[in-house]
């Protein structure tokens, strides 16, 4: 399941940017580093490229290549917020701290801007977010977040869109509202994450590839980390890992569990296609529990996202699953092919709040949940700033609680299935159940 490897995915991404995929050395022999970061996904880039801005010497350590996990093959849809939204964040921490959270959050997204402004990363950068309900009772969900955006959060730039207006976003009518979100996005996940390395590179970071951080230990004045052909000594240690931290540190891997998630790719659309089905370009997804997601390519390939499963087994028949999946939004794309299908692992968390923290010199950032194009540039900041010294956006976070899954090694998978089951459920209309 956790099988690094030296090519990348054959997804839609891949193909869209060969040339910018060069082969980086794996490390060879050792290396003294102040602060080592382990995984070039966003979570590791960012936080070092904020390390690097104060002349931090940083070096990392990607078991494949640069956005090889999720980074480069996610939806690329800019979405504000962490996958558990606000009120367990609220709950724990109060209003006051959660909306320091909100604004974090907030100004992440416009940091991707910045991001791909200063290093002209050319990713197909697109505006406009829209996040749909399929029941129409769960268009107070959309309500209920458009008005506590507003008035607890100062968010103003959540838009409704009834019914009758959707034709104008979306042309499916699977949906029965929407609430358009004008800060929100989409990109190129896997061009944008290898823009980052490059700009990070510039600014002196060291990546070696195919360098898996194989185990660590304490020493008297950092961590030493082995690898297969060299071992790391430094001061500082980042696991900015996501799903795959495994074996690497049990304590950290007992708090996310690996989840499957699926996407495909078709043939480009025809103008006339692509302008019925996206009118403003929009990324969409969703409010169900086992969400559909999808978006449109600058040259109109759509790619539809959605299903999970929890056993690290490809399920069968993926590609023909995810085209009825499609279809079931969009029947008009009955005779588009589909050209690419792939997936990769989110790693959710108990509760879907994120896992930032800190043990000594040790800093991490995981749990995204399935939720990370924007929470991982946080989380860079977050974690950078911890290692600089300043842990009080850490600590704020550390008080989220993110227990172990319960059932341990063994049962954890089939007791998170079942759960997820009755979830699952919910996503249908079924008359006694409540939303
Ligand atoms: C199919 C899919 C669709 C998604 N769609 C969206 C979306 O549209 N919007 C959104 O906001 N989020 C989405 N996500 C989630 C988002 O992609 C992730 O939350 C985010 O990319 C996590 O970034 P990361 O850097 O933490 O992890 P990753 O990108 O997974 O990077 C972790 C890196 O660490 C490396 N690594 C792990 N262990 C070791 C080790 N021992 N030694 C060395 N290297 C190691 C891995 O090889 C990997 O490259 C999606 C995810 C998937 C899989």
């Amino acid at each position: 399941m956790f099988e690094s490897d030296s090519q990348y995915p054959a997804t839609w991404y891949a193909d869209s940017c060969r040339e910018r995929q060069i082969h980086r050395p794996a490390l060879e022999g050792d290396l003294d580093i102040d602060v080592l970061v382990i995984g070039a996904g966003y979570t590791g880039l960012y936080t070092a490229h904020n390390l690097a801005d104060k002349q931090v010497n940083v070096a990392m350590i990607e078991a494949s290549r640069v956005g090889w996990a999720a980074s480069g093959r996610n939806g690329g849809q800019i979405i504000l917020g962490f996958s558990c939204d606000m009120p367990p964040i609220e709950a724990q921490l109060g209003t006051e701290r959660a909306r320091l959270i909100w604004d974090l959050l907030r100004d992440s997204a416009q940091e991707i801007r910045r991001k791909i402004s200063q290093h002209q990363i050319d990713c197909e950068l697109a505006e406009g977010h829209l996040w749909t309900s399929v029941l129409w009772q769960r268009i107070k969900i959309l309500a209920d977040w458009q008005e506590e955006a507003a008035h607890k959060w100062g968010y103003e730039h959540l838009e409704m869109i009834n019914r009758k207006d959707l034709p104008g976003y979306v042309g499916s009518d699977r949906y029965v509202a929407a609430l358009y979100d004008r800060e929100g996005g989409h990109l190129n996940p896997l061009k944008y994450v290898l823009g980052l390395a490059a700009a990070a590179e510039q600014k002196g970071v060291r990546i070696f590839e195919q360098t898996k951080a194989l185990s660590y230990q304490k020493t008297s004045d950092g961590y030493l980390v082995s690898t297969p052909k060299g071992q790391v000594r430094c001061k500082k240690l980042v696991f900015a890992t996501n799903a795959y931290i495994d074996k690497l540190d049990t304590r950290l891997s007992r708090r996310v569990m690996p989840v499957g998630t699926y996407m495909i790719a078709t043939e480009p659309l025809t103008e006339a296609q692509a302008s019925q089905i996206l009118p403003t370009n929009a990324a969409v997804s969703d409010n169900q529990f086992v969400l559909d997601y999808f978006r449109l390519t600058q040259n109109r390939s759509l790619l539809f996202g959605g299903k999970c499963t929890y056993s690290g087994k490809t399920p069968a028949n993926l590609t023909e699953g995810m085209r009825q999946d499609m279809l079931r939004v969009l029947p008009q794309l009955k005779d588009v092919k589909i050209t690419h299908t792939w997936g990769g692992h989110i790693d959710i968390t108990v509760h879907r709040t994120p896992d930032f923290g800190r043990d000594g010199n040790l800093f991490w950032a995981q749990g995204f949940s399935g939720h990370g194009v924007v929470p991982t540039c946080a989380a860079g900041r977050v974690v950078a700033n911890a290692v600089l010294g300043d842990t009080h956006l850490m600590d704020m976070f550390m008080e989220l609680k993110t227990p172990p899954f319960p059932g341990g090694e063994m049962f954890r998978v089939p007791l998170q299935a079942a759960g997820m089951a009755y979830y699952r459920l919910r996503d249908y209309a079924i008359p006694g159940l409540s939303y």
